[in-house]
């Protein structure tokens, strides 16, 4: 297995391999060279700190490049007084890319009295070109840059940045590659995310990430059971399937086969005891999927299901591919199918053209699914997209007026929604001492409700039963005997 191959073992006077992932273990041994040397001269290991921007996906694309930099012999650290620090960016709104030029900032004043220093960037926002310019014409300190395709590359680039004072810039526009088997370090040792598919072909009219993260791309089943039986033997027992819609897995592989028949595969394996996913694009829910849930002893009762608007006819100028109608009849599906279901969901508010109607039609659907509780967003014009050019962008301070009433709806229900377990014993996976209170621990409810409870630090990674004691709003306080 590659993961554990013995990187002192790798003869740097051969010519690096061409096939993956050989050619990158190469190059780890090769950046192991620099991780020694650094140790012999200052008697400590180089620092590295990794800083994670927007969803999942990025979450777990990390873990891959931390898990690479442990490898080569880096200390990881929050502190970004470090000999490299990489940031891992997001480009679905506008203030995620502010953000990262903000830190920037932070970070050359670091750099200034540590020139030594790497500074890395990679993800989502490298993929647009006008970013890179600005990066190289206005943020020269910047050592290396890489996109969302060649994340597998990092040790090779890693490489050549330490052997070079250059800006490193290698952005891939597409791949249909899918390179496996490279480490990751897990943030919890008892749950993992798991990639079933890369890209988006949706091309909702507001959204980016069609253009950042590629065409859909589904892993081959086998590699992705392999992966979750390693994940179990390894002390897994939660795995959270993601994609950017899930729904539509399988469908572009050689042998087709259904995310509800991928599901069924995964239930099949020994040791794992819960099963999630994200995301569900409504247009895709099948009824195969449903009863899949229904019958499932493991997947999860929760199922985020983004409605972006409520309007029927928004929902059209988005491509979302489904109305008002068709979206309030799967919900009652799904409700009717299994009732202690969660729904969650992300609405946008402000979207070009909305008007006060079709913005009702959004509260409408809130108060009528009732959502254990919803991320909203306010549109942002994203370069590119067809939405950025449409006319009758909604002034800024209707959406903030809009924003709060939904958002204050939004809570008011969930609030309300979330509290329906009160009193109930349920099974809850534990997931770390409770960060406020040090003699609490925080679990996650199998409909990803988070319960506090006193308890041990041992019982981190176990699921146990939990009385739900009260509710408060958006989590319970619980206790356990
Ligand atoms: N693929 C998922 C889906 O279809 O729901 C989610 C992808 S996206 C990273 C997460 C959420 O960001 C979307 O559901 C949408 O609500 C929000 N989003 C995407 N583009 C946006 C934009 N231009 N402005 C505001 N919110 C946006
Ligand atoms: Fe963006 Fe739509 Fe694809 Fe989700 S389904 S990633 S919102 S284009």
């Amino acid at each position: 297995m590659y993961n554990e191959i013995n990187l002192d073992k790798i003869d740097l006077r051969q010519e690096p391999p061409l096939e993956e992932p050989a050619r990158q273990y190469y190059f780890m041994a090769e950046c192991r060279q620099y991780t020694k040397r650094f140790f012999e001269e200052n008697g400590r290991l180089p620092s590295a700190s990794v800083h994670t921007f927007g969803c999942q996906m990025n979450a777990r694309d990390s873990e891959k490049l931390i898990g690479i930099l442990e490898k080569i012999g880096y200390e990881m650290t929050e502190d970004e007084h470090a000999e490299l620090v990489l940031y891992n960016t997001c480009t679905v709104r506008d203030n995620a890319n502010q953000k990262v030029y903000g830190r920037l900032g932070f970070l050359n004043t670091i750099k200034k009295k540590n020139p030594h220093m790497k500074i890395a960037l990679c993800g989502c926002m490298m993929q647009e070109l006008s970013v890179v310019e600005k990066l190289q014409k206005s943020y020269r300190f910047v050592d290396l840059v890489f996109g969302t395709h060649n994340i597998y590359k990092f040790a090779e680039l890693l490489a050549s940045s330490l052997e070079s004072d250059r800006m490193i810039i290698d952005i891939w526009k597409e791949t249909d590659k899918i390179v496996e088997e490279l480490p990751a370090d897990r943030k919890f040792f008892f749950k993992s995310g798991v990639n079933i598919m890369y890209g988006c072909n949706n091309f909702c009219s507001y959204c980016i990430v069609p253009y950042v993260r590629g065409r859909e791309r589904s892993r081959k089943p086998e590699d992705i059971l392999q992966e979750i039986r390693r994940l179990v033997q390894d002390g897994v027992v939660e795995v959270m399937l993601l994609g950017q819609n899930v729904n539509s897995y399988g469908k572009n592989l050689e042998h087709p086969i259904s995310f509800a028949e991928l599901l069924q595969e995964v239930e099949k394996i020994e040791g794992l005891e819960r099963i999630r996913f994200m995301t569900s694009h409504p247009k895709d829910l099948s009824d195969e999927l449903i009863e899949v849930m229904k019958n499932s002893e493991k997947i999860c009762r929760h199922m985020h299901l983004p409605l972006q608007s409520g309007s029927s006819r928004l929902l059209k100028i988005m491509n979302r591919r489904y109305t008002k109608e068709q979206y309030l009849a799967l919900v009652e599906k799904l409700r009717n199918a299994i009732p202690d279901i969660s729904l969650t969901t992300d609405i946008i508010v402000g979207f070009p053209g909305e008007t006060e109607e079709d913005f009702r039609e959004t509260l409408d659907v809130v108060r009528k699914v009732r959502y254990d509780s919803a991320f909203t967003f306010i549109y942002s014009k994203r370069t590119g997209t067809p939405a950025a050019v449409m006319e009758n962008q909604v002034p800024e301070d209707v959406v903030k007026e809009r924003f709060d009433t939904l958002l204050q709806k939004v809570q008011e229900i969930s609030k309300r929604t979330s509290s329906r377990f009160e009193g109930q014993t349920m099974p809850v996976l534990v997931e770390q001492v409770n960060e406020q209170d040090s003699r609490l621990l925080t679990g996650r409810l199998s409909n990803n409700l988070l319960v506090h409870f006193p308890g041990t630090e041992n019982l981190i990674g176990k699921i146990i039963d939990v009385k739900l004691e009260e509710s408060k709003g958006f989590y319970y306080m619980g206790s356990y005997k």
